[in-house]
């Protein structure tokens, strides 16, 4: 498995300028993507299920295609971006297009899960469609500038093929390997983080306002705390990998009790403490199981015995 990290500064201009793209799917994301392709001086076909969302493309060059079948046949590589997989296979299983897209590449920055993922992998292996899946880790406003994230995966020589193209879209694009469905789910791993992280966040204002704490207030603390968690991320990683679950100073005897404080303070307000409940809850089971003295992340390790 290859893992290759590329970078924005050494996308070839040229090869751009001589590139042909099609966008499907002109939301938020869909037509930040198809800007970016504009600005590299890309050729930009674009197709949107509802009309009217291509107007300001097509005023900065874009080409405008009247149905999904002719957008596919206009370029070699197709980026669909829509709101999920069930939406991709609405516009580009239809016969028609599938016929059109036979030979030609598809690149998927739809999210979805890695089922979804693999499942379209073998429709496309099906359909002699040539296919990438991805994933966009960054806002719509990073596209294009050195902030923006990337994910890829599925055949190393297609991604090798179209990376000039791709590298159009700004910042950092890694292919993560052959397996399909690998982009996916490093996109649900980090959207788990991110959005816990933000039902943390917004749960803390609560609790904080009904303290008398303003969210403005707060905000640098809270700052403070996200600043600690890259340390704690590498390090908790690296004893997961290893089999090890030291407490680093705070045994999950110790975890458990601060977090049935946050418990009690919300409930005292009235505000649900479901997800606080939640993340006690396995402290507890660790220590039930004879884990209390070590650290929080044991409870990877419980999550993981709880698969069917
Ligand atoms: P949405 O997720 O709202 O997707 C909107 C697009 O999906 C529109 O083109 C819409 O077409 C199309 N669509 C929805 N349902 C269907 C359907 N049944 N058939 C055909 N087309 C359909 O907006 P975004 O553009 O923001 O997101 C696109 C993807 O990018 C999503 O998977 C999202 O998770 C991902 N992403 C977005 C980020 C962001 O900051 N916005 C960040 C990272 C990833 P229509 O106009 O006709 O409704």
């Amino acid at each position: 498995m290859s893992l290759s990290t590329e970078h924005h500064e050494h996308r070839d201009h040229d090869e751009q300028s001589a590139a042909a793209v099609t966008v499907i799917g002109l939301g938020p994301m869909g037509r930040a993507l198809a800007g970016a392709f504009l600005d590299a001086g890309v050729r930009t076909t674009v197709w949107n299920r509802t009309p009217g969302r291509d107007r300001e493309l097509v005023e900065r060059g874009a080409i405008r295609a009247s149905s999904a079948e002719e957008a596919v046949a206009a370029s070699g590589l197709t980026v669909v971006c829509v709101v999920n997989y069930g939406a991709v296979d609405a516009i580009l299983r239809p016969d028609a297009v599938a016929g059109a897209l036979k030979g030609r590449t598809v690149v998927n920055l739809t999210a979805d899960t890695p089922d979804r993922a693999r499942e379209t992998a073998a429709w496309a292996a099906e359909h002699g469609v040539r296919y990438l899946d991805g994933a966009i880790m960054t806002p719509t406003g990073t596209i294009g500038t050195p902030d923006a994230v990337l994910l890829f995966s599925g055949p190393e020589e297609l991604y090798r093929e179209h990376r000039s193209v791709l590298d159009a879209l700004g910042g950092t694009h890694t292919h993560l390997g052959e397996r399909i469905c690998r982009a996916a789910a490093y996109d649900i791993a980090l959207l788990d983080i991110f959005w816990t992280a933000m039902a943390g966040f917004n749960h803390a204002l609560a609790v904080a306002r009904a303290e008398g704490i303003s969210a403005g207030e707060l905000a640098p603390f809270a700052a403070g705390i996200g600043a600690i968690l890259p340390a704690i991320f590498t390090e908790v990683a690296a004893e997961v990998d290893a089999g090890t679950f030291s407490d680093e100073g705070s045994p999950v005897t110790s975890t458990a009790s601060t977090m049935a404080h946050v418990i009690e303070t919300s409930e005292a307000h009235g505000i649900d403490a479901g997800v606080m409940r939640a993340a006690e809850g396995l402290a507890r089971q660790a220590i039930g199981l004879g884990h209390g003295a070590e650290g929080f992340h044991r409870v990877v390790e419980l999550l993981g015995r709880q698969r069917v």
